[in-house]
């Protein structure tokens, strides 16, 4: 068995991938992770990113890194229009991805490059790889749930859904039980059809892909695996969660991640602490993030909060707090720009995390089984918190935004209630599905083993038809 092992790695040694992650945090994060793995694997690794939100190669010493120009202006990048940004990186970067590409292959005398794995939302890759006869392999860096609403998008737009109209949020979507209208996961503020065409994209060119890779696991999201499986016609990899199969000090952090969090969750009672973050890309306006504030200053619990610089729409940082607000707490609050999450979701005080239900947070707080606070805002964070609350039953839902009552209230249910105490011991369940999935024979490990096996699969038809 280990000599067949071996023998494997071997042949894998000379193969090479070229990996291409959106650059946004919660897209960086898995695609790095995910090359971890194939590393483990026995492939080398290349990643092409943007000198938009660029990466920092010292913190991965084992693979090559090639920075493209995007031409992003500086005024587009601070622009915190995501759709406007994520369009421009799928315009602006063809040519510079494009020529990358053709020198890689071109350049690379000893090995071959056995595909591109590319996130879902770089669409427009697929276009290069096929005139380069390149294979294609997708990450989707969200869940499954939210990629079966992205993909009935065309259906529920015959039907009448979109725009979505405000009388109708709380009607159920039939085609997608338990959906309601309110779920789906679309932007507020933004062009319907430009966010329509970007969603097209993302979903079209996963199909015409040679595969799909998911940062999820089978026992997570089975109807959804299903549901999908008979749909698509290019196979299907739920490997995840991927930041549970090493204990790797590798960041690809964008932001610094204050330690003073650890230290100060060492001074708290253990399941006490409130984790606060609402991801890298979520905005607030200055009245949200004051509901938010008393909220948590009148749960009288003890909270972490992570105010990212720039989260509060028209403020720096903490302006619009009022002052002598933190004193008055004595010691109950920490506020951080930036946090270490995975470690603060392991520590043994944190009780609750209040997030945005961005894929990455709920993941990594279903594998530490950490209760949820769900207050999605736009896109597939409102699917994942529907399937917090009402599927997994692992969570609590805010249902009017950021009410400091409804705040409090339902920090009181999760922290303090009978209700509570369901929900964790719900979340205990899956936190072990989760690791079960990684260990031997378990579904993730399986389907690794099926996505590396494909990949050599993909190999030999290039190597051929060249
Ligand atoms: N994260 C972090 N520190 C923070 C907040 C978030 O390291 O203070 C990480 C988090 O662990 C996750 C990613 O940033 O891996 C955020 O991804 P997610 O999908 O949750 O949300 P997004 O930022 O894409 O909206």
């Amino acid at each position: 068995m280990e000599n067949q092992i071996d023998t494997q790695m071997e042949q894998r040694k000379g193969r090479r991938l070229v990996l291409f992650p959106l650059p946004f945090q919660g897209h960086i994060n898995p695609m790095l992770l995910l090359a971890t793995i194939l590393h483990s694997k026995g492939f080398s690794i290349t990643i092409i990113h943007t000198n938009f939100n660029s990466l920092n190669p010292s913190n991965f010493p084992n693979f090559t890194f090639h920075s493209i120009q995007d031409g992003i202006l500086e005024s587009e990048a601070s622009s915190k229009d995501v759709l406007a940004l994520a369009k421009l990186l799928n315009t602006k970067c063809v040519e510079p991805f494009r020529d990358c590409m053709v020198k890689l292959l071109s350049d690379v005398s000893e090995e071959t490059i056995s595909c591109l794995i590319s996130d879902a939302f770089f669409y427009f890759t697929q276009a290069v790889a096929d005139s380069l006869r390149l294979p294609r392999v997708v990450l989707r860096t969200g869940g499954l749930s939210s990629f079966v609403v992205f993909d009935a998008f065309p259906l529920l737009r015959e039907r009448g859904y979109f725009p979505i109209q405000d009388s109708q949020l709380e009607e159920p979507v039939a085609e997608l039980p338990p959906l309601k209208v309110k779920d789906l996961p679309v932007m507020d503020n933004v062009d319907p059809d430009s966010f329509y065409e970007i969603i097209a994209g993302m979903v079209n060119e996963s199909k015409a892909s040679s595969g799909i890779i998911w940062n999820s696991f089978e026992e997570l999201e089975q109807s959804e695996l299903d549901t999908l499986r008979q749909e698509f016609p290019n196979p299907i990899f739920p490997i995840g969660p991927f930041h549970k199969y090493y204990l790797t000090s590798s960041s690809s952090s964008l932001l610094a991640q204050d330690q003073s969090s650890i230290s100060w969750l060492d001074k708290q009672a253990p399941k006490s602490v409130i984790y606060a973050s609402f991801g890298s890309l979520a905005a607030l306006s200055e009245a949200q993030f004051l509901e938010i504030a008393w909220g948590l200053a009148n749960s009288n619990q003890p909270f972490l909060w992570v105010v990212r610089p720039g989260l509060v729409r028209g403020s720096e940082w903490l302006e619009p707090l009022p002052s002598g607000f933190l004193e008055t707490l004595n010691g109950r609050a920490h506020i951080i720009k930036w946090a270490p999450q995975l470690e603060v979701l392991a520590h043994p005080a944190v009780g609750a995390f209040w997030t945005h239900s961005g894929w990455n947070s709920t993941l990594e707080s279903i594998c530490e089984g950490v209760p949820m606070i769900c207050m999605p805002c736009f896109t597939d964070q409102k699917v994942n918190a529907k399937y917090v609350s009402q599927v997994w039953k692992v969570g609590l839902q805010l249902e009017n935004g950021s009410d400091r009552l409804e705040i409090e209230r339902c920090i009181r249910r999760l922290m303090v209630e009978k209700e509570g105490e369901e929900i964790r011991d719900r979340i205990s369940k899956l936190k072990e599905k989760a690791k079960f999935c990684l260990q031997q024979g378990g579904s993730s490990l399986q389907n690794l083993d099926s996505l590396v096996s494909h990949i050599s699969k993909l190999e030999s038809f290039v190597f051929h038809s060249q």
